[in-house]
């Protein structure tokens, strides 16, 4: 049953030209989604019809790419139920992280802490680790289970009063373990920390309501959400985004200039200096409505069928260790006994499967499971089952020459 609904499912790969051609088996989504066409389309008729510059232009053109710009705005807004208001374009998740921790630091002292997880990636790691080393605040990282679910004793010992920032992932791009948003903005709000949530894996894969969240912060990047590179996503309400200093200066992001000062705009212009991202936020704004086209029904039961079926087929072969055992969302990093990491993905390369093997950008997480790096296979709308049996049957293969 779970097979033929996945074979159904599989009519989403038509929507993705790149598939046209080939016979790749792409198990690499978490680390960026392929496009479908409505985001090419989007993309090509931007660039033939409307395209000039945003804001500020006179003719039909400047108004046609503002408009453009600022529908895609209202599109992702309207995506997490959130305010257009309070989106800001960046250039993708980390370049919001560091829009973020680059402002927090300058109220950041000693005394005052920062708590992340250690099942971070480095674009949610990195950034507040320099923070403190910059300000003097404290580093804590909170641990995880050996299930990789979130050790909620630990997090809760280490957020105190001193706490100003949280930063933590919704979903983990190795574990695939989910973290409740929520519950986590309640607790951080209830020590008067800000909360900053890494949506970067979530976005694709999970309905996000920012409103039931309550985050402070909340960061993607539109290339994990089947949308264009250079393009991300910072949300922020009101609040938290008037009173975080602006990260860059020029063009667009101020009210007033003069030579003794300069006065800047509101938010979301505030954090948008410079010529924007202006035909890829129009391709995110198209996989937006791409997505909500299919609808998340939709997209949960493909995925949870992917997931179920993977595991259940990667189940018979004894020599793999999963990274966590708790319950996944459309990532799977493992290792195997006796085999490194790279050979498998050299196997599987050979025979066109794309999966991640190294660290994926969360060395002190693979460091507390005590491994240097795993394989990771990660899913989108354009797998299928018999995407699942070339990967198992390829990685049997590669075993068997491994041994
Ligand atoms: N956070 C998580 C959980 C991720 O998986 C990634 C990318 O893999 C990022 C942040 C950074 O995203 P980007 O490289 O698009 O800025």
């Amino acid at each position: 049953m779970r097979l033929s609904m996945i074979g159904w499912h599989g009519m989403f790969k038509k929507d993705f030209p790149i598939f046209k051609k080939t016979d790749m088996v792409y198990l690499d989504t978490a680390a960026s989604a392929q496009k479908p066409a409505a985001v090419l389309r989007a993309m090509d008729r931007f660039y033939k019809t409307a395209y000039s510059n945003v804001h500020r232009g006179q003719c039909a053109w400047a108004a046609a790419a503002t408009k453009a710009y600022e529908a895609a705005r209202q599109n992702v807004a309207d995506f997490i139920h959130a305010d257009a208001a309070n989106i800001v374009f960046t250039r993708g998740a980390t370049d919001a992280v560091n829009l973020v921790a680059a402002g927090m630091a300058q109220t950041l002292k000693p005394g005052d802490e920062v708590l992340i997880s250690i099942a971070e990636h480095h674009a949610n790691f990195v950034p507040w680790q320099q923070a403190c080393l910059k300000s003097g605040a404290t580093f804590q990282v909170a641990n995880i289970l050996p299930s990789g679910e979130l050790d909620r004793a630990d997090f809760a010992r280490k957020l105190t009063p001193r706490t100003k920032v949280v930063a933590i992932t919704h979903l983990s791009n190795v574990l695939g373990v989910l973290n409740d948003a929520a519950a986590l903005t309640r607790s951080a709000h209830a020590v008067g920390a800000r909360i900053l949530i890494d949506a970067a894996q979530s976005i694709a894969h999970v309905p996000l309501d920012v409103r039931e969240i309550g985050c402070d912060f909340l960061v993607f990047s539109g290339h994990k959400l089947y949308g264009p590179t250079g393009v991300g996503v910072l949300y922020g309400p009101a609040d938290a985004l008037a009173n975080l200093p602006p990260y860059q200066f020029g063009g667009d992001m101020i009210r007033q200039v003069a030579v003794s000062e300069t006065t800047f705009a509101d938010a979301p212009a505030k954090f948008e200096a410079g010529t924007p991202m202006i035909a890829e936020a129009v391709g995110l704004g198209a996989a937006v409505g791409y997505l909500n086209r299919i609808g998340w029904d939709k997209i949960r039961r493909h995925e949870e069928e992917l997931m179920e079926y993977a595991l259940a087929e990667l189940a018979k072969i004894p020599e793999v260790r999963l990274m966590g055992t708790a319950e996944k969302q459309s990532v799977i990093a493992f290792t195997l006994d006796g085999i490194a990491a790279e050979d498998i993905g050299f196997v599987l390369g050979k025979k066109n499967i794309c999966v991640r093997v190294g660290h994926h950008c969360a060395m002190p997480l693979h460091a507390h499971f005590g491994r240097a790096a795993s394989a990771r296979i990660s899913f989108g709308l354009y797998n299928d089952a018999a995407d699942i049996d070339r990967f198992i049957a390829a990685l049997r293969e590669g075993m068997r020459f491994f041994k």
